[in-house]
């Protein structure tokens, strides 16, 4: 039976050493900070807002949640970002997406201070990623990494199979898999929509990792024995309990979990680790404004 990568403690693990690290800065009057832009009031990123906020607290960050009004015009939020851009208080900045339909995202995040950017979503930084000179790593995809680390899984010389190409997950995290150096080496395949046979590049995966959207996508006949299987997806399911509805992977969990070497649940695989790295970028944004001057 596979190992289930217990997502929760290794975060927890995480957070415990981001909280050490800040409570020793707080003690000399050091106090890294995030300020978090939330436009709007869409449910999922109301959750995910209070979740990051609630993360900060434990570890000791400070963090606001700037929250406005969803008919704020493209330029007031610009000047927003300008704002903590130029602040010494916070030395994080995210702008939670998706942002309303009349604002240029791209151009809310070309506007932010790219030392500030925890998210990692500011071209400078993927560009940074991309040649394998980081100054930030997107949480999801370094949480992912950090999961197969800290299971003891090489990737090195390793096929990585990922299923998706978003800006957020797929794509930066196949960018650092295939970087030439420890805990990365990998070769990598990207797959998206356009493949008319998934089953042709999960059956040659020795890691998975399925970041779709899609629920339960992934059978126990389309991946190989001793297979490792990162599941990223969170979806709703309707189901018969009080919220009416369950939260499945990409993955079908008992199938898979049957051939696999190891795999991480939904709910508490992935999820857990993008909070505990983006404490962790915040702690880094801290660290880099001190060194750079920049604020
Ligand atoms: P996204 O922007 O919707 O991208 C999904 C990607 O999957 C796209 O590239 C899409 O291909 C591909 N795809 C969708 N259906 C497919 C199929 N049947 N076969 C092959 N490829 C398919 O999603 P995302 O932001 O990357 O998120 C993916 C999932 O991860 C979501 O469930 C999200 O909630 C979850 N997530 C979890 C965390 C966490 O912390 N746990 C963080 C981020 C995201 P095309 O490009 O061709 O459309």
């Amino acid at each position: 039976m596979a190992k289930v990568i217990d997502g929760r403690s290794i975060a927890q693990r995480i957070r415990e050493e981001v909280r050490k690290e800040v409570s020793i800065l707080s003690r000399q009057g050091k106090v890294p900070g995030l300020a978090v832009i939330l436009v709007g009031n869409n449910p999922a990123s109301e959750v995910y807002v209070n979740m990051k906020s609630k993360a900060c607290k434990e570890a000791g960050i400070h963090s606001i949640t700037d929250r406005l009004s969803s008919d704020l015009s493209e330029q007031e939020l610009l000047d927003k970002v300008r704002f903590y851009n130029e602040s010494k208080q916070f030395h994080g900045l995210l702008v939670q997406l998706p942002l309303p339909a009349h604002i240029n995202e791209q151009r809310i995040i070309e506007a932010m201070e790219p030392h500030k950017d925890v998210d990692c979503f500011h071209p400078y930084n993927v560009g940074r990623l991309m040649i394998g000179q980081p100054i930030f790593e997107p949480a999801t995809p370094a949480g992912i990494v950090e999961l197969l680390k800290q299971t003891g899984i090489d990737t090195r010389g390793k096929h990585v199979v990922v299923l998706g190409r978003s800006n957020i997950v797929g794509k930066p995290l196949s960018m650092m898999l295939v970087q030439k150096h420890k805990g990365a080496n990998a070769i990598v395949t990207i797959v998206h929509t356009a493949a008319s046979n998934l089953t042709k590049y999960t059956l040659q995966a020795d890691i998975l990792i399925a970041a779709m959207g899609k629920p339960e996508v992934v059978t126990g006949q389309m991946v190989k024995k001793d297979v490792v299987v990162i599941d990223v997806g969170v979806n709703r399911v309707p189901a018969d309990n009080e919220k009416g509805y369950r939260l499945v992977g990409d993955v079908i969990f008992d199938e898979v979990i049957k051939k696999a070497k190891a795999i991480t649940p939904v709910p508490g695989g992935v999820g857990p680790m993008t909070i505990a790295l983006l404490l962790k970028n915040t702690v880094k944004a801290y660290w880099l404004q001190q060194v750079t001057g920049k604020k």
